[in-house]
């Protein structure tokens, strides 16, 4: 694959990340939790920034903007419907909207329910897209803004991606996202047996995330709602799959 891809964890249990397109050099960073721990790691890699790709406006992922732009000033982009209450964008976006980052077509997706306006970026050519609260590794995100049935739509929109697609998303979450997911699913293997990796990446102090979506396609309860053992578990046979996801995630809320 002619693109780099690190991972920066941030803060307490946040993940930022740089793309880096081989060819021309352009290097995108998405989300911005902290200026220290990028600026250093851009210095190490003797990287030159040229993007910001902001998915929320959430202070854990903008609140670096300022800071790191002062040293390493980039382009930003980030959702138009979220412009007021994101960092000066120099691109404002919205949903199947396309720009081009080195010679490659970025594509942008709405995919809200964490906060009205979030979006993801999907790199085609990278195989990889940022979901940062969207779509979480055995997880979503908490639906502080949005409702139940929009986040079950955005799932969709990412579940139609490639399957080989590499998802990086915003949070080190997977091991309670684990926990919780085994209580709604606890009869299937591929979750049984991630359950176990994650737990033992965790005490090797390794990160969880990326993952791929053909492995959340067959792990992740937020994915599965249309799963027959799932609506068993839950005495949901004869619901929709919207009403399904939404009893999962809230009882993920109260986990
Ligand atoms: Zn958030
Ligand atoms: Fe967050």
């Amino acid at each position: 694959m002619p693109f780099d891809l690190v991972t920066i964890p941030c803060l307490s249990d946040n993940y930022a990340f740089l793309l880096r397109d081989q060819d021309s050099g352009a290097v995108a960073l998405i989300d911005v939790p902290e200026a220290g721990t990028i600026s250093a790691k851009l210095k190490e890699l003797d990287w030159t920034l040229t993007d910001i790709w902001l998915t929320h406006h959430h202070d854990d992922h903008i609140q670096g903007v300022a800071d790191l732009t002062a040293n390493h000033p980039a382009r930003i982009y980030g959702a138009k419907a979220d412009a007021h209450r994101l960092p000066a964008l120099d691109n404002a976006l919205v949903e199947g909207e396309t720009f081009k980052f080195g010679g490659h077509d970025v594509q942008i997706l709405d995919v809200s329910g964490h906060t009205v306006g979030h979006i993801a970026f999907y790199v085609p050519a990278a195989k990889t897209v940022f979901t940062a609260d969207s779509l979480m590794a055995l997880g979503c995100g908490r639906l502080f803004e949005g409702t139940a049935a929009q986040m079950w739509e955005s799932m969709q929109k990412l579940m139609k991606l490639p399957p080989e697609t590499i998802v990086c998303s915003g949070h080190e979450y997977t091991q309670s996202n684990a926990k919780f997911a085994l209580t709604v699913d606890p009869k299937n293997d591929a979750l049984i047996s991630r359950s176990r990796e994650i737990d033992q990446a965790r005490k090797d102090n390794k990160p969880t995330v990326p993952s791929t979506l053909s492995l959340e396609l067959q792990t992740n309860p937020f994915l599965r709602p249309a799963d027959p053992g799932i609506r068993a578990q839950l005495g949901m046979e004869n619901a929709t799959d919207t009403q399904v996801f939404a009893e999962i995630r809230a009882r993920k809320d109260s986990f």
